[in-house]
């Protein structure tokens, strides 16, 4: 794997880059998106996918989703693919133990991956079991024997990438290192082209961040990867992650060598962040100036959904509108969703089709701005640059308020 910047925001930690893994490239910052095969019994007004065409879902939903979500464009040979399962309760206990469940959870993956782009394959080792038998139990600490048949899961799915299984709320140091010893192991012994991901779960104990880093950098790992498990930010957990990477790697106000560079993915960060209000700041877009070089997105945080709630996103002021505020916002999307039609025609429909389309748009406006953005660290002047940019959006003002503060936090300490 090779990341080489092409250039970078004077006032943010954002660059763009690009990512070349085996032979397959993308220019960052770029969309991720994650990958979801419906059930093949599901029954489905889409019409039948045109093969380059997949389903896309958030991981934490990706196994409780019964609809099926058409993408309805085709995603950029450039796009790293976000191949993820929250796993259930039942799972993880089966894994290790049950051939048939380690089998299946293989199956389920390998059915999502999209041939020729970069695949990321993320079981996702959640904290308690989800929502959908609706109990919050929660899961015990992951054994040798999961945490051996976790990796071995993804190398039998074989995309690039490895993360070591580490469940959410970490809060020791010694299961992160058989962890992360297992997987060095596991890919030395038998698939040394894998990349090791550099991977922080929703954390319990972040005075632990700096080790973690540490035992990473000693493994040779350039890509890193933060979940924030559903929430819009997480800057305290971001600060000290962001901070010790650049820190170790030596990146400080300036990019250096090539071997100095790095890429930061971070899972299931929310759209927006949850308010009651009409229009509430967008926020998955907004963790680019952390440094942050592709995101998978978490649409709706559960509960019933219901269409005057559900929200419509909007890349020119950065705010996401529930339908009855959005009287006043101009509409310049061209997505599959947008084009030809009112808010009002995409408003009318049960919740669950108002959903995929308002997903759908997301997906597609998300892109878009990221292309923005690049253009705008690009052009790399004053005037153009990426931070006055990041001032001509209103709705989101006070938290890009917030995470500049962060971001001049870890840029003083670095020098
Ligand atoms: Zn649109």
């Amino acid at each position: 794997m090779e990341i080489e910047w092409l250039a970078e925001d004077l006032q943010t930690l954002a660059h763009t880059s690009k990512l070349t893994i085996s032979g397959k490239s993308a220019v960052t910052p770029q969309v991720a998106q994650t990958s979801l095969q419906a059930p093949p019994q599901t029954l489905t007004k889409v019409p039948p996918q045109a093969s380059k065409v997949a389903q896309v879902a958030s991981p934490q939903r990706a196994d409780t989703l019964t609809e099926q979500d058409t993408f309805g464009f085709e995603i950029p040979k450039n796009a790293l693919v976000v191949v993820g399962e929250s796993l259930t309760r039942q799972t993880v206990g089966g894994l290790g133990k049950s051939a048939e469940t380690t089998d299946a959870l293989i199956s389920r993956l390998k059915s999502k991956v999209v041939p020729d782009r970069i695949n990321l394959v993320y079981p996702r080792v959640p904290f308690g079991s989800d929502a959908s038998d609706h109990t919050s139990l929660p899961i015990p600490p992951l054994s040798r024997h999961q945490i051996a048949a976790l990796v071995d899961v993804q190398l039998e799915v074989d995309g690039p990438f490895v993360i070591p299984p580490l469940q959410s709320g970490l809060d020791n140091l010694k299961q992160f290192e058989i962890a992360l010893d297992r997987t060095i192991v596991s890919v030395q012994t038998f698939r040394s082209s894998k990349e090791i991901v550099g991977y922080f779960p929703r954390m319990e104990a972040i005075d632990i961040i700096p080790d973690m880093v540490e035992k990473y950098v000693k493994a040779g790992v350039h890509f890193f990867a933060v979940d924030l498990a559903g929430a819009s930010n997480a800057p305290s957990q971001m600060r000290m992650i962001v901070f010790h990477i650049r820190q170790r790697l030596k990146i400080g106000k300036r990019s250096g060598e090539k071997s100095e560079k790095y890429y930061l993915h971070v899972f299931n960060v929310a759209t927006a962040r949850k308010s009651i209000q009409p229009v509430a700041p967008i926020s998955d877009i907004i963790t680019h100036p952390y440094g942050v070089d592709s995101t998978s997105g978490v649409m709706w945080g559960g509960g019933q959904l219901e269409t005057p709630k559900l929200r419509y996103y909007s890349t020119s002021d950065y705010g996401h509108y529930r339908p009855a505020a959005l009287g006043k916002l101009a509409k310049s999307c061209s997505c599959p969703t947008c084009s030809g039609s009112s808010f009002k025609e995409i408003y009318s429909a049960p919740a669950h089709a108002v959903f995929r389309r308002l997903r759908r748009h997301r997906l597609f406006a998300y892109a878009e701005e990221c292309g923005r953005i690049s253009e705008r660290i690009n052009a790399g002047e004053p005037v153009k640059s990426y931070w006055p940019y990041l001032t001509t959006k209103p709705a989101a003002a006070s938290d890009i308020a917030k995470i500049m503060r962060d971001v001049k936090e870890i840029r003083a300490n670095l020098r």
